[in-house]
């Protein structure tokens, strides 16, 4: 087979059907372990995004006046048959994304807990009801759906990141246009087709692919009324500006540069398998991964020597098969996370484990990077500064809980963070003074679960809704309240007993 005959093409999925669109603008989908072009991708010009709005809108009324009952059971019916099939799913992440398959498993796993949490929904939109607020007036506050929304979602979570948003939404009565990444966009179309099977109603989930063209008609369409996004930092302060001003709620959540923090303390060997984790664990492409581990006082020998020992245990390779680590997403990816190692190293860190150069069997054309670690990085460096995305851990060494509590806070960044220690008290006092949406007590990526909303703060995350949970059921809803006033029958109006012959 040549290469051309393998190459298949990616479009839309729109009302309730493939929608090849009419756009001829492409970019191509990679292989990250291999390097091969696996896929075209259509990227959608205004008229393809206004296909995929207007099917959102046409099918939303008839969604929203669906019973509860109804909705619900078609999320039950996406729950098994995602729960059923996520081997497939996970497959086709690691294809275009590149982590290995246990990873991928474990993005669809914690999507899948969004989806239960949805199934819930009757209960989530329950309201509030006074009666007799005053003579014969009773007040009743309601949650109603929205309309169309839109789902912005980056590369490192093809699955995970939109099922933050779209169960919610749904099963609240909205109808839904996911924009996913031109990276990995197949898991978006594979989510679509299995939602038709569990008998969602044609336009109710439409997967738009494109690029900037495709996410400014969704930023300024007025038929659509909310976006969520997730992505890096400046592109999430551009949708978050750009989508408010054309009057949408908006939840665009950004970029992440997180610490942990290692006091004396602490047990080192569950730090520093902590810190291989949550360093090195999905290439370092996630965006609650730890990149700055800061080790407080005389155990930063100690400790980096044993980070060191585990990260030069880790096996790189095609994520299909038996390996740690995948490759990074794109060759333009790899090249610039190993450039702020250079960075790094001209800057006068200490290079402990280099991952630049690793060679992987076979696969010479993969998008490769072994675990790296840096030590004696200081706050100037750019390997400190810059959110890197890659499998480079950073130590920065300093002398007290205070000093490290300081750095953290500088950071422009706030989605994770974590501290090391068998110390409650500072336990507690950190979790009170740092400035970090999500913390992590010994827990290295302190992901909420499904029922608790997930988000940063600062540079983060713009807006001030959270992902999922109760928060995720309040942004894809908006409050009514409803005062009615009924006379009583003895007002002269009604005969309550039985019908008479008059
Ligand atoms: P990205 O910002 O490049 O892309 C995100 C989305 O925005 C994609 O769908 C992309 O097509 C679109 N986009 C890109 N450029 C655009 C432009 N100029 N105008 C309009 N839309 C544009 O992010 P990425 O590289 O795909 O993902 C990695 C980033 O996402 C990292 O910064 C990571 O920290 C962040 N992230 C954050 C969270 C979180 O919860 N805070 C979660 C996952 C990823």
């Amino acid at each position: 087979m040549t290469l051309s005959t393998r190459v298949r093409t990616i479009a839309h999925w729109v009302d309730g059907k493939g929608f090849a669109g009419a756009s001829d603008r492409t970019s191509p989908v990679t292989n990250p372990a291999t390097g091969q072009v696996t896929g075209e991708l259509a990227l959608a010009d205004v008229a393809d995004a206004r296909a995929a709005i207007d099917a959102a809108a046409a099918a939303f009324p008839a969604w929203r006046d669906t019973s509860l009952a109804k909705r619900t059971q078609i999320l039950f019916a996406f729950r098994e048959l995602l729960n059923a099939r996520k081997n497939e799913l996970a497959e086709i992440i690691t294809s275009e994304h590149g982590k290995v398959v246990s990873d991928a498993l474990g993005e669809v796993s914690r999507g899948q807990e969004v989806v239960e949490f949805a199934c819930g929904i009757a209960h989530l939109l329950k309201g509030g009801m006074t009666e007799n607020a005053s003579t014969n007036v009773d007040v009743a506050s309601i949650r109603q759906p929205l309309g169309v929304v839109g789902i912005i979602s980056p590369f490192n979570f093809p699955a995970m990141v939109p099922m933050w948003f779209f169960p919610i939404a749904i099963a609240a009565g909205n109808t839904v246009v996911l924009k996913p990444s031109e990276k990995d966009p197949s898991a978006a179309l594979w989510i679509a087709e299995l939602w038709a099977e569990a008998g969602l109603p044609a336009g109710v989930f439409n997967v738009l692919q494109g690029d900037k063209v495709a996410v400014d008609e969704l930023l300024t369409n007025p038929k659509v009324k909310a976006i969520s996004f997730v992505g890096s930092t400046p592109i999430a302060q551009y949708v978050y500006a750009t989508g408010t001003q054309h009057g949408k709620r908006v939840q665009a959540l950004g970029g992440a540069k997180n610490h942990a923090i290692v006091l004396p303390d602490a047990d080192l060997d569950l730090a520093a398998d902590a810190m291989v984790n949550a360093g090195f664990g999905s290439a370092g492409e996630r965006c609650m991964a730890v990149s700055a581990c800061v080790a407080v006082g005389p155990i930063a020998d100690e400790l980096v020597g044993k980070i060191a020992d585990r990260a030069k245990g880790l096996k790189t390779g095609d994520g299909t098969r038996d390996a740690d680590m995948g490759p990074l997403v794109t060759k333009a990816h790899r090249d610039r996370v190993a450039s702020y190692v250079d960075a790094g190293e001209a800057d006068g860190a200490t290079i402990v484990v280099d991952g630049r150069g690793i060679s992987v069997d076979g696969e010479s054309d993969g998008f490769w990077l072994g675990p790296t670690l840096i030590d004696h990085v200081t706050p100037e460096m750019s390997v400190y500064t810059d959110e890197i995305f890659g499998p480079v851990l950073s130590v920065v060494r300093v002398d007290s809980y205070d000093e490290a509590l300081a750095l953290i806070n500088a950071n422009p960044y706030g989605n994770g963070t974590a501290i090391f220690t068998n110390d409650g008290g500072a336990a507690r006092r950190f979790q009170n003074e740092v400035e970090v949406g999500m913390i992590g007590i010994n827990v290295p990526i302190p992901v909420p679960t499904a029922y608790y909303s997930f988000g940063g703060w600062k540079s983060s995350l713009f807006g001030d809704t959270h992902a999922h949970g109760t928060e995720g059921v309040h942004f894809f809803t908006r409050g009514k309240v409803v005062t009615t006033r009924w006379l009583d029958p003895s007002h002269g109006g009604i005969n309550l007993g039985f019908p008479q012959n008059s």
